[in-house]
């Protein structure tokens, strides 16, 4: 056999194996999928329906009204009140604007939101990679602002927790802030 044909021959060689490879490779994941569709279906059936979205988005300030409006339509199907959609939107806008101004002031970068919703129980997530806040306990207080000269009120966090039923926050300086707001819904048959 001439060098040229060893050449060609092994590397079609090659190719089969690679092939045959991720022929082998792909059909396992198929049925990893398989088996776990088919388990996750029968855990559905002991457990509430359970569903979950996430986004990351750039901190720039028109972002707050996309937040808002995932939320929205995330939330649509289980049928809120106006008053129950309108504290949920309200909550996200201004946890997700504390990222903006505070946790990535005067530079830009990632937030991360991310909605629950199992029966009627919704769990929103806020997080950014940001500057991280020194005292949460403080923070928290009413009227505490570390931004007075930007007119403002310091009232964000109490705004949270007047328009959700939990709000917890887990924040590091220098590393960032995680919001995790939880509301149950009261379920309303569609009309
Ligand atoms: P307002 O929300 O009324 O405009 P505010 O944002 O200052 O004013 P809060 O939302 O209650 O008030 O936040 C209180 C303080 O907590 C902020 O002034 C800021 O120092 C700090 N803070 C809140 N969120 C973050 C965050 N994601 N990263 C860093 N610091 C934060
Ligand atoms: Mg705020």
């Amino acid at each position: 056999m001439k060098e040229q044909e060893i050449v060609q021959n092994r590397s079609e060689r090659n190719c089969v194996d690679r092939e045959n490879m991720i022929r082998e490779h792909v059909n396992s994941i198929v049925e990893d999928d398989f088996h776990g569709f088919l388990h996750r279906n029968c855990e559905d059936t002991e457990q509430l329906h359970e569903q979950e979205m996430s986004i990351r988005f750039a901190s720039y300030p028109e972002n707050e009204q996309f937040a808002r409006m995932v939320v929205t339509a995330f939330l649509m199907d289980l049928n809120p009140t106006i008053d129950e959609m309108a504290d949920i939107k309200t909550a996200v806008s201004e946890a997700v604007t504390n990222s903006i101004i505070h946790g990535y002031e005067g530079c830009v970068g990632q937030v991360c939101l991310t909605c629950r919703k199992r029966g009627g129980d919704i769990t929103v997530t806020v997080c950014d990679q940001g500057r991280g806040i020194a005292d949460v306990e403080k923070a928290r207080e009413p009227f505490f602002t570390t931004k007075p000269e930007a007119e403002r009120s310091g009232m964000g966090f109490s705004f949270m927790e007047a328009f959700m039923d939990e709000v917890h926050i887990t924040s590091t300086e220098g590393r960032g802030t995680c919001v995790e707001m939880k509301k149950q819904l009261h379920l309303q048959e569609k009309e």
